[in-house]
C-alpha cells in the first residue's frame, strides 16, 4: 500500500517593535527589535503550525488560538505547537518534513538556524535533518526590507499513520 501524503502551507507576518523579545523558531535571538503580537509573536512557529494544520485538514492557528483571547496573551508559541501536533496525531497524521523561509532585514537568521532546526524538530517529533530553516533579507525594499516587519513561510509534509474512521 502506498503511504498517503499531504502538503500544507503556512505564511505569517508580524510587525517588528523595539524592546520586544525576539523569539523565532522557538529560539530567543539577541536583538533590539522583536515581533509584536498577542502571543510571543513567533512568526516562524505560527507559519509551521498553519502548514501542519493545513496538511492535516484541520483548522488554522487563528481559529484554534484567537488573538483576542486574554488567556493567550504573551503565551509561548511552543505551546501552540504541542497542541497542533497532538491534534494532528489524533487525526491520523505524522509530520515527515518541514521547510521554512524567514524574510527579515534584521536580525540575521543564519547564526541561529541550527538551534531553530533542533527546536522545531523536537516540537514536531521529526529528525533534525527533516527540518530546514532559511533566512532571506528584504533587499531594503518594502516593509520587510525597511525593517518594519518580518514574514515566515513554511511547508510541511505529513504522512498518514492510520485510517481514521
Ligand atoms: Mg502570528
Amino acid at each position: 500500500m502506498t503511504a498517503r501524503l499531504r502538503i500544507g502551507l503556512g505564511i505569517d507576518v508580524h510587525r517588528l517593535a523595539a524592546g520586544r523579545p525576539c523569539i523565532l523558531g522557538g529560539v530567543e535571538i539577541p536583538s533590539p527589535v522583536g515581533p509584536a503580537g498577542h502571543s510571543d509573536g513567533d512568526a516562524a512557529l505560527h507559519a509551521v503550525c498553519d502548514a501542519v494544520l493545513g496538511a492535516a485538514g484541520l483548522d488554522d492557528l487563528g481559529s484554534l488560538f484567537p488573538d483576542d483571547d486574554p488567556t493567550l496573551a504573551g503565551r509561548a508559541s511552543s505551546g501552540f505547537c504541542v497542541d497542533v501536533l497532538e491534534r494532528t496525531r489524533r487525526a491520523g497524521w505524522s509530520v515527515q518534513s518541514i521547510d521554512i523561509v524567514i524574510e527579515t532585514e534584521k536580525p540575521a537568521i543564519q547564526p541561529h538556524r541550527a538551534a531553530m532546526r533542533a527546536r522545531i524538530a523536537a516540537l514536531f517529533g521529526t529528525e533534525v535533518d527533516a527540518v530546514n530553516v532559511k533566512g532571506k533579507s528584504g533587499e531594503k525594499v518594502g516593509p520587510i526590507g525597511n525593517g518594519e516587519a518580518l514574514r515566515a513561510t513554511a511547508v510541511a509534509l505529513l504522512s498518514q499513520t492510520r485510517e481514521v474512521g
